[in-house]
């Protein structure tokens, strides 16, 4: 399965070849500082199964060996790598897919960080587009 991707503005574009490892919905703090959102989807692969098609990403380190990769132009979160943690492999975020119902998610992950109010964020009203005003 090859899967394509890319960022908001369409700077960066990748493809990713294969199945992925993992996916998981993530809480932790860093990814919801720097994605700026309650949750971030990631699917895991090896690194050699990912191919940046078009552009840079620069690359931002959020912790001693955490490495977010962004669009420099619109800020889309796109790649993260951890060379001590995790070597040979990386994490796309999920929701850059251009189907991103191409690979459900598995798991969620970091809960111990989780925002409280997210625990019940499936609970919340629900509506197709907006809620009606007044
Ligand atoms: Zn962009
Ligand atoms: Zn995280």
């Amino acid at each position: 399965m090859t899967i394509t991707g890319g960022c908001h503005c369409g700077a960066i574009r990748y493809e990713v070849e294969g199945e992925a490892l993992t996916h998981a919905l993530c809480h932790c703090t860093d990814c919801r500082r720097c994605a700026g959102a309650p949750i971030v989807g990631w699917t895991m692969y090896r690194a050699d199964a990912l191919k940046v098609t078009k552009g840079a990403p620069k690359i931002y380190k959020s912790s001693k060996h955490g490495r977010r990769h962004f669009c420099p132009d619109c800020g889309t979160g796109l790649f993260y790598t951890n060379g001590e943690m995790l070597p040979g492999i990386i994490d796309i975020q999920s929701a850059t897919y251009d189907d991103p119902d191409a690979v459900p998610a598995r798991a969620q992950i970091q809960i111990a960080e989780r925002i409280g109010w997210m625990a019940h964020a499936h609970e919340l009203p629900a509506f197709e587009r907006y809620p009606p005003m007044g």
